[in-house]
């Protein structure tokens, strides 16, 4: 690991931030696994080594030096062989959580971190990372929640975010969980319609309903997941956490000025 001194500069033998994709052949909608793009070019921007490591179905997530996890969201068949591949490997999982490690989940990725989530129409056990429960809509099943969100983020550093979501199942948060955001005015469902959250912020842990992906028009929010990532590599390397230095986030939140402005939020 680099000591202190060599942070700022970054050596070149600096150990890379590790972040690992979990089943991207699985759990890929609406092109999510930009995020993870997103995440290593905000990294290697400001000169921080990074290295991807991308486990597909079929293979096991190896969590020993990673920093941060990331799901992405899924159709039910799909989302059913991720969650068969995820329950075999959830002691490790929790520990990588307890040991503060970072983790991003989108949707379908997100409603199986919960205690309880909707494979098709049957409500099965999930990872329990989080306390939240995913349950069918009253009435129509079919009914699924569809559109653009916007929703401020409970993180004040964070400001607003706009994605887009899919789903069938609405997600309750347990007492005392933050949500990630209130969704604004009407534009859109987030967790379930009902109490106007979206997402969940937990810890290291972070889930969403947010595709777009999500990331790129809300750059404040990569940063946030990237510092985290960052004080967990800090710690494994036994040294202070480096300060993100700001990157040039005008085109991003151009793109998503555009999308507040269509949205007339
Ligand atoms: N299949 C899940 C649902 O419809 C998740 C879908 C998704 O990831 N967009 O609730």
């Amino acid at each position: 690991c680099a000591s202190a001194a060599q942070v700022q500069g970054v050596a070149a033998d600096e150990p890379p931030v590790v972040i690992v994709h979990a089943y991207p052949d699985l759990l890929n909608l609406y092109g999510d696994g930009g995020n993870v793009t997103v995440l290593e070019r905000r990294l290697r921007q400001r000169g921080i080594p990074v290295r991807v490591v991308r486990v597909e179905h079929g293979e096991q997530l190896s969590l020993d030096n990673a920093d941060l996890v990331f799901l992405g969201g899924g159709p039910d068949r799909e989302q059913r062989l991720a969650a068969e591949a995820l329950m075999g490997q959830r002691d490790r999982l929790q520990r990588f959580v307890d040991e503060d490690g970072v983790v991003l989940a989108i949707c379908g990725g997100y409603q199986m971190l919960g205690r309880v989530w909707l494979m098709g129409d049957e409500q099965v056990p999930g990872l329990g990372l989080v306390d939240i429960e995913t349950r069918r809509a009253t009435g129509d099943s079919r009914n699924r929640l569809i559109g653009d969100v916007v929703a401020d983020c409970t993180d004040p550093a964070v400001g607003v975010l706009v994605g887009y979501e899919n789903h069938a199942g609405r997600t309750y948060l347990g007492a005392g969980l933050s949500a990630l955001g209130q969704v604004r005015g009407r534009v859109g469902f987030g967790n379930n319609g009902d109490d106007r959250t979206d997402g969940v912020m937990s810890g290291g842990v972070f889930g969403t309903y947010l595709h777009g992906p999500v990331l790129p028009k809300n750059p404040r929010f990569a940063d946030l997941l990237l510092t985290r990532a960052l004080e967990r590599h800090a710690r494994r390397c036994g040294r202070p956490a480096p300060i993100l230095k700001p990157l040039d986030d005008r085109e991003e939140l151009a793109a998503q000025r555009f999308m507040l402005e269509r949205l007339k939020t």
